[in-house]
């Protein structure tokens, strides 16, 4: 299969070009955008799924499920698949691979249950995260996806 362009593959459209010229900025600066829109909420985003923790459950020792409520660009699961998780951890953003722990519901919440490492970063602070807190998602993939736009675990 061929492997589908990156964003930077793409061509640029005339319009496209002249909008990304600096003379616009900040106004074409989606990034910023993104800042504004996270002071006012920090679920906004104009291009990262994001998702806000709405409940934690204890499942076991040592295994915690959280409950996500995911902003609008999330684009939804089919059972099976995973996402990227992605923490802001000591200033630095950490990403580890979760199975989404329960079918897609009709309210679109999701959940990931996860089990904490020793010395496992990314499962360590999933575990200290509480409701209201907002996490990055990435996009739901299949073990053997080989898209090679998504970032891989
Ligand atoms: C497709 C997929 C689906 C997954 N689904 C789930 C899921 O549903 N639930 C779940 O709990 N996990 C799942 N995982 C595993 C998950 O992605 C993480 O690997 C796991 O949570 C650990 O992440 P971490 O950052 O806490 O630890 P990591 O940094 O990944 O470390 C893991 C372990 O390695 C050890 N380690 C790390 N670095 C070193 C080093 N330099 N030297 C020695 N030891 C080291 C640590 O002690 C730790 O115990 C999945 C993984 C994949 C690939």
């Amino acid at each position: 299969m061929i492997p589908s362009p990156t964003p930077a593959q793409r061509p640029v459209s005339p319009v496209q070009r002249l909008w990304r010229h600096p003379l616009w900025a900040p106004l074409n600066d989606v990034q910023a955008w993104n800042r504004l829109a996270r002071v006012l909420n920090p679920a906004w985003s104009f291009t990262e799924s994001t998702a806000r923790v709405l409940r934690v459950v204890d499942e076991a020792p040592g295994v915690r499920s959280l409950w996500l409520r995911p902003n609008r660009r999330f684009a939804g699961f089919r059972p099976g698949q995973h996402v990227l998780l992605e923490l802001e951890i000591n200033g630095a953003r950490q990403a580890r691979c979760f199975s989404f722990s329960h079918a897609p519901r009709p309210d679109g919440l999701v959940r990931l249950t996860i089990k904490a490492k020793p010395e496992g970063p990314v499962s360590a602070a999933a575990h200290r995260l509480q409701p209201g807190q907002v996490l990055r998602l990435g996009r739901a993939q299949e073990t053997s996806s080989r898209d090679a736009t998504i970032r891989r675990c």
